[in-house]
């Protein structure tokens, strides 16, 4: 049966020089678990990261970060999260703090605006009052109702109530609107995607509505440059994508015997699919396009982009090469 093709309409080029973002890079910790959790038939153990990664939009002087990978504190997360996710995936944080890639950045935790929550996995969020104390948390349409029941109220929940439930979160959290509840041209098309917001309005940033993972998954294009000015987009795909194979070969099998509703890695497998082809469609579509994914064990491209991308404050990372 032909495969559906996502339709790419050339990405916005900048109508100024200052119409670009900065994206900094920080390991968090790693997982390890087999390839085959990713795609079926694949042999061998996948030991990936999980990034979190730091944005910067001089025009606006808006200082924000796209996920925050894993708490360099595994103890300070839900115990059922404690107890079945993080022993699944033999996760080992990073030694380094948000408190000490800030300080990489010579950036004050206090002049952060946003923390951008790709999806309400533990992997990518915890609670971060304590270093980005005027944060607001940001989250894709329909996450709060896939996590309402948050814990300690309910006591096996894997949805941390500080940073879940609205009326407790430590920080304030507020979801993007949904097609139907937003302004019009809050979603509009951008490549290969039916529904970007344009967050700074220069095109410089879209944050992405990426169905298939988990309600409300979000992933940001971000329009930056290498150190010696050339343009790139920066895909960053959360857990669109698990196994960078999927930008090549975006039919490969999921894995498909895990303990899941769905039995997969996502909550939704063909719009998943969809997502994944669409992410392809763009890689193929623009030579200048690089994908990140949440958890690659390195970031293709990474050498063209000024230090520090996560380079001093995450050396030294506990465990690895140890277990
Ligand atoms: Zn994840």
């Amino acid at each position: 049966m032909p495969v559906p093709q996502a339709p790419m309409i050339p990405l916005p080029e900048p109508q100024s020089t200052e119409h670009f973002v900065t994206i900094h890079a920080f390991e968090t910790g790693y997982m390890r678990c087999r390839q085959s959790v990713f795609i079926d038939g694949l042999l061998g153990d996948a030991n990936v990261g999980s990034w979190r990664f730091f944005i910067s939009h001089a025009p606006s002087n808006t200082k924000l970060w796209f996920d925050l990978g894993m708490s360099n504190d595994l103890t300070d997360y839900p115990p059922s999260i404690q107890e079945r996710h993080q022993k699944f995936f033999d996760a080992k944080p990073a030694q380094n703090t948000l408190r000490d890639d800030l300080k990489a950045l010579n950036v004050k935790g206090s002049d952060v605006g946003f923390v951008v929550a790709s999806h309400a996995h533990w992997d990518h969020m915890f609670p971060a009052k304590q270093y980005l104390p005027n944060a607001t948390v940001l989250c894709g349409p329909g996450t709060l109702s896939l996590t309402q029941d948050t814990w300690p109220s309910k006591e096996d929940s894997e949805y941390d109530g500080r940073i879940w439930n609205p009326q407790r979160a430590d920080l304030p959290i507020r979801e993007l609107p949904s097609q139907l509840s937003a302004p019009e041209q809050y979603w509009c098309r951008v490549g290969p995607f039916d529904k970007g917001h344009d967050f700074f309005g220069d095109g410089s940033f879209y944050l992405i509505d990426s169905p298939g993972h988990m309600s409300g998954n979000l992933s940001a294009l971000c329009r930056t440059q290498t150190h010696t000015g050339e343009l790139r987009w920066v895909l960053l795909a959360g857990d669109c994508i698990h196994s960078p194979h999927f930008v090549q070969h975006p039919e490969a099998p999921f894995g498909c015997h895990l303990p899941t509703p769905s039995g997969c890695i996502h909550s939704d497998p063909a719009l998943a699919r969809d997502t994944i082809r669409r992410i392809s469609a763009l890689k193929t579509g623009d030579t200048r396009v690089l994908v990140w994914l949440a958890h690659a064990d390195s970031l293709e491209g990474q050498w063209e982009f000024d230090l520090p991308l996560g380079s001093s404050a995450s050396k030294g990372v506990k465990g690895w090469g140890t277990v």
